[in-house]
């Protein structure tokens, strides 16, 4: 398992306060508001999961941030406060792996004081591998975090280890999840990829294993993100293939489409015992519905996952500079956003001149 830096800071809470006056919510180029947020706490991560991390990238010599190039947990409050006031009702923490950087429950006691712009709480979900959630449950939800995510490729533990390259059992992310559930945070999500050949045939096991449990499990197309090392279009098993896979054991019926920027569509088991959904980002994209804005651990701001470039923020969270300057920088930012880097590649593969270029690294900028 990879060392992890002790280089991670305790930070010290300070109060917080609004760094800006509301505003109406803000629209992009193609006309999307700006709903959630996606904030990635750290880029280092203690699995090596072969289609995020691989090992031969992200060895001993990899170059992650170093703590001081990280933002501090003040420095993400104000970046908070600045989407909450352009219409953000969403954050989701996320990585590398979130749980690594110390501290994270006071962040999210501090994110958990806020409300959005329509006076509710905002709402604050996390990503985890689980491998260090069991022990942290009770923790997180008690400083506010609202629901978990958790990713998990496979039930079997040799499909598991060589997919996360970890040494560890799944019994440990299953522990996660457990406790997760026991301390209530709901719902309880679950996410898998599904890379043909290497985990399709743990779809079933999967299915079975969560059905009747209220985990509502997910499974994603593998995607062409950076660090995705070995992808190819035929390395793709679609969601509407994988939903026949599960439909062989399981009727499935599908569920109401109940929140529009949503990335997953939802299926109630025909018996009633719970749901499956399918994330079709490479098939069937859904950018024209895309609402989400990413900030690296470096204060770097992506309106995509597949920009190659993010917008430096860090100019502007010093204390000195007042929060609507930072509003206006993101604003801005948002308004020439014009992303929508899966619909393309889709009309580019249909059209037969299908080509990637290397984008951000997941790791950095989160899923
Ligand atoms: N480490 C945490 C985890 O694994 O949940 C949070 C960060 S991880 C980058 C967020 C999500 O991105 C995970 O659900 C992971 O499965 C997904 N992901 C990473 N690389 C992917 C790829 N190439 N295609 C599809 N999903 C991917
Ligand atoms: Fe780590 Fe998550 Fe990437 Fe796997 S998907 S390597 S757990 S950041
Ligand atoms: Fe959003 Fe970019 Fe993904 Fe399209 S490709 S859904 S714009 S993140």
């Amino acid at each position: 398992m990879n060392a992890i830096a002790e280089d991670v800071i305790v930070e010290p809470a300070v109060p917080d306060r609004a760094v800006a006056s509301p505003v109406a919510a803000v629209r992009d180029g193609r006309d999307r508001p700006l709903r959630d947020l996606r904030l990635s706490v750290i880029d280092q991560c203690n699995f090596r999961c072969t289609y995020c991390m691989p090992r031969e990238v992200f060895d001993e010599h990899y170059r992650f941030l170093r703590a001081s190039e990280r933002i501090s947990f003040d420095e993400m409050m104000k970046i908070a406060h600045a989407f909450v006031a352009l219409g953000v009702e969403k954050i989701r923490i996320t990585g590398g792996e979130p749980l690594l950087r110390r501290g994270l429950e006071t962040l999210i006691e501090r994110l958990a004081r806020m409300t959005t712009l329509k006076g509710k709480p905002l709402d604050i979900a996390l990503t985890t591998n689980g491998s260090l959630l069991g022990a942290r449950a009770r923790g997180l939800r008690d400083a506010g975090l609202s629901r978990v995510t958790v990713s998990l490729d496979a039930l079997d533990d040799a499909v598991f280890r060589r997919m996360s390259d970890v040494d560890l059992p799944v019994a440990r992310i299953l522990d996660g999840i457990e406790q997760a559930q026991a301390v209530g945070l709901a719902p309880v999500k679950v996410n898998t990829v599904i890379e043909r050949g290497v985990n399709d045939h743990q779809i079933l096991p999967l299915v079975r294993h969560f059905k009747g449990s209220e985990i509502a499990l997910r499974f994603i197309e593998f995607m062409d993100v950076g660090g995705a090392a070995g992808w190819s279009n035929s390395t793709v098993l679609k969601a509407r293939d994988i939903r026949a896979i599960v439909e062989k054991e399981f009727p499935l019926i599908a569920a109401d489409h109940a929140d529009s920027g949503a990335t997953s569509v939802n299926y109630r088991h025909a018996d009633g015992k719970g749901t499956v959904g399918f994330i079709a980002s490479v098939s069937e994209p859904f950018c024209g519905e895309c609402s989400r804005a990413r900030v690296s651990a470096d204060g770097q701001l992506y309106t995509c996952l597949f920009a190659t470039q993010g917008a430096d923020l860090k100019p502007w969270l010093g204390e000195a500079v007042p929060g609507e300057q930072l509003m206006d920088a993101i604003h801005a930012r948002w308004n020439a956003r014009d992303d929508r880097y899966s619909e393309l590649n889709a009309d580019r593969r249909r059209a037969g001149t299908g080509k990637t270029w290397p984008t951000v690294r997941m790791s950095l900028v989160g899923g």
